[in-house]
């Protein structure tokens, strides 16, 4: 039997299944180094429960997508880079989305300039 979560990466990493440097963890949300930093802080936020992304959420998602928001700016508190982060959530593939299982990036300890690229 497959599902949406047998081949997911990031609840391959939930299970344990792919070694990942946790951060932070707890009842809903995990949150683990991006294998490829785009910046000296940049830390992958994800929901324990697996959905594709931002547009295949439901209004029962808000909380944990909430979550995932507060987990990573408890992160930037504890990492001593609120003076200026990013928290991104790309949304389909034309944004840059390459794992579709939901993930907040944290970005920071580096100086982030606007508009995004
Ligand atoms: P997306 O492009 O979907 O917004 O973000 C996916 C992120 O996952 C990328 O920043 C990429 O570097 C990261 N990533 C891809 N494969 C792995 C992996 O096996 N382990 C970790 N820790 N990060 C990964
Ligand atoms: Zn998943």
């Amino acid at each position: 039997m497959t599902d949406a979560t047998s081949d997911c990466l990031f609840c391959r990493i939930l299970r344990g299944e792919i070694p990942a440097k946790k951060v932070y963890e707890d009842e809903y949300v995990f949150a683990f180094e991006d294998i490829n930093p785009q910046a000296p802080t940049h830390v992958l936020v994800v929901p324990k429960k697996h959905f594709a992304g931002l547009k295949e959420a439901g209004a029962g998602d808000a909380e944990l997508i909430g979550r995932c928001q507060l987990a990573a700016a408890q992160i930037a508190r504890d990492r001593n880079i609120e003076q200026g982060y990013r928290t991104v959530l790309n949304v389909g593939p034309g944004a840059g989305q390459s794992v579709f299982h939901l993930h907040v990036h944290l970005l920071g300890g580096r100086h982030l300039s606007w508009p995004p690229g």
